[in-house]
């Protein structure tokens, strides 16, 4: 900006130095005409007044000539033939602007400029009344032209101009400092600002300082939005459940939040232990393709999916844990459901082909056709578990009071066979009159698998405890003291199909539907579960039947 505004005055000066030089030479040289002519003119008079009686000879004109100051004497008849001439110029005249003017009206002037330019040629002529007629008498006196009276006056400007020049420059450069040094300050107070306030004691600035401080303030509430949109964004990253891993080699982590930090191990500066250890994930990081494994960790399992993009490379970390029992439960039910059949089935086939061929004694035949029967129970149960199971999602049938004390008894009673059959030592304390609202057949299932396991788990000559207490959330508790479950299958003793001990399965035990049934019914009405149990002591279920929130 600076060399600007000196550039701009260095130019203004010296085109005004050269425009006033020319002025001056203009102006100067018009005068030196005008007063040329005047002084022709008084000439002129001289001769009218002294020497207008003399011949027209050379003779007199050069001395008219000389007694003038050596102006140049020309005289011309009317007709424009030189009579006699100091300039020694005999062509006929006639055409001559000031001979012309002269014969018109008297008198006449014009000026010539010489062929080099730096000379003009002032002429004056008068008409002259003589005895023998009218002449016409021309005098001329040299002057110097405009052009040479500038190319004169060069020098001059030239040194004018340089010391113009410096003068120029070093004002320029006094009021360029003045102007720029109150912005420069502005400009340091600005960036020394850190968000501050912006003052400036000059009005002329005070526009710029108030746009200073808008963009200050609108700066320094996007900085803020950032800020809070980093906080969140980090928030958000370390609040979910899912690891998120960003990075372009394993050394090398972008991003990593609290979850992904804790499962894999992460230390800051340190490359991620699995993406240099587990082989199947180098593998996958050196193929770069967009891959899924899964991996245990902690008893849990976890998908780790990685999405490759062009500048990094993306792990998400999802706990899979519920879909991978699910699975292995789906699994275990299949190999059950089809272990279950087959083992009534064979025995069913066996059995009737025997008899179909006649090879059954007839003594036998009543155990066979027996045999078939349980194992056709067995059968009919195991899919009416199934049904029952399946069909609690699709139960949309209206709740009312069901006297659960009541229901408690007979189902009690209806064990008693069994529970004498392993002798077991029955306590039984249900409050009267409890009602729960809820259907009869579901609290009957419920209560069914309770009672069932508590008799089929438990030890010969143990004990059984089924009690219910009353008020505003009713507690159901069915206790015993069997095999008891470990604390690892005590989380997955709800899961659908799952059975502690598989050798169990059907021989008098059920499915691993039961518990799943009871969980689903529970969890749709909204009450709540719970199992206590110690290994080889026993277990303990208990239901509260508060309806909290329904699912
Ligand atoms: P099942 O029909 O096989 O009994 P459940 O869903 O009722 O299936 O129970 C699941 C598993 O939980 C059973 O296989 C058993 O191992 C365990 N279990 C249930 N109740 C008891 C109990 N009272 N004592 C010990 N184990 C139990």
């Amino acid at each position: 900006m600076r060399k600007r505004i000196l550039l701009v005055t260095l130019l203004v000066s010296v085109v005004g130095v050269l425009f006033l030089s020319v002025l001056f030479s203009a102006v100067f040289y018009g005068q030196t005409v005008e007063q040329a002519f005047a002084e022709l003119k008084i000439y002129m008079n001289v001769y009218e007044a002294q020497f207008s009686d003399l011949p027209l000879s050379e003779e007199n004109a050069h001395r008219l000539s000389e007694e003038l100051g050596g102006v140049r004497v020309t005289f011309l008849s009317d007709s424009g033939d030189v009579l006699a001439d100091t300039g020694g110029s005999t062509e006929n005249h006639i055409t001559r602007e000031e001979v012309q003017e002269a014969l018109l009206t008297g008198e006449g002037q014009s000026v010539r400029t010489s062929a080099t330019l730096r000379e003009s040629l002032l002429y004056y002529c008068r008409a002259v009344e003589r005895e023998d007629g009218v002449v016409l008498v021309r005098l001329a006196l040299p002057a110097r032209s405009g052009l040479a009276i500038f190319a004169d006056s060069l020098p001059s400007v030239v040194w004018f101009l340089v010391v113009d020049i410096l003068c120029c420059l070093f004002v320029a450069w006094l009021a360029t400092s003045f102007v720029l040094r109150p912005v420069e300050q502005l400009t340091q107070e600005a960036a020394r600002s850190g968000g501050r306030e912006v003052r400036t004691k000059y009005a002329e600035l005070a526009p710029i300082a108030k746009m200073i401080n808008l963009m200050n303030a609108d700066l320094h509430e996007k900085v803020e939005k950032m800020k809070e949109d980093r906080r969140l964004e980090k928030l958000i990253l370390n609040s979910i459940e899912h690891g998120i891993v960003i990075f372009r080699d394993p050394s090398d982590v972008i991003l990593i939040n609290r979850t992904a930090k804790r499962l894999l191990d992460y230390e800051v500066n340190e490359p991620v232990p699995c993406f240099i250890n587990d082989r199947e994930i180098v593998a996958v990081l050196e193929a770069g393709e967009n891959a899924s494994l899964v991996r245990k960790i902690e008893g849990r399992y976890y998908s780790f999916r990685f999405t490759f993009n062009e500048r990094s490379r993306v792990l998400l970390i999802t706990d899979v844990t519920e879909t991978t029992a699910a699975a292995i439960s789906k699994n275990d039910f299949i190999a059950n459901v089809t272990h279950e059949m087959n083992t009534p089935l064979t025995s069913i086939r066996g059995f009737a082909e025997l008899i179909a061929s006649g090879a059954m004694p007839p003594e036998k035949m009543e155990g066979a056709a027996n045999t078939i029967i349980r194992q056709s129970n067995r059968l009919s149960n195991l899919i009416r578990s199934i049904i029952n199971f399946s069909a609690i999602d699709s139960d949309e049938l209206p709740d009312y009071e069901v006297d659960l004390s009541e229901l408690l008894r007979e189902i009690v009673a209806s064990f008693e066979p069994k529970i004498a059959e392993k002798k077991l030592a029955l306590t039984f304390e249900a409050e009267d009159g409890v009602k729960v609202f809820s259907r009869r057949e579901r609290l009957l299932e419920i209560v069914n698998n309770l009672v069932s396991n508590a008799i089929r788990y438990n030890k010969e000559g143990g004990a059984l405890k089924v009690q219910l207490c009353g008020g505003e959330c009713p507690l159901l508790t069915v206790a015993d003291t069997g095999i008891g479950i470990s604390e690892e299958d005590r989380s997955r003793i709800f899961d659908r199909f799952y059975t502690v001990d598989k050798s169990h399965n059907g021989a008098g035990g059920g499915f691993g539907l039961g518990l799943a049934i009871v969980k689903k019914l529970c969890r749709r009405a909204g009450w709540q579960l719970s199992v206590e149990s110690e290994l080889d002591k026993g277990t303990a279920f208990s239901i509260r039947f508060c309806a909290g929130k329904k699912q």
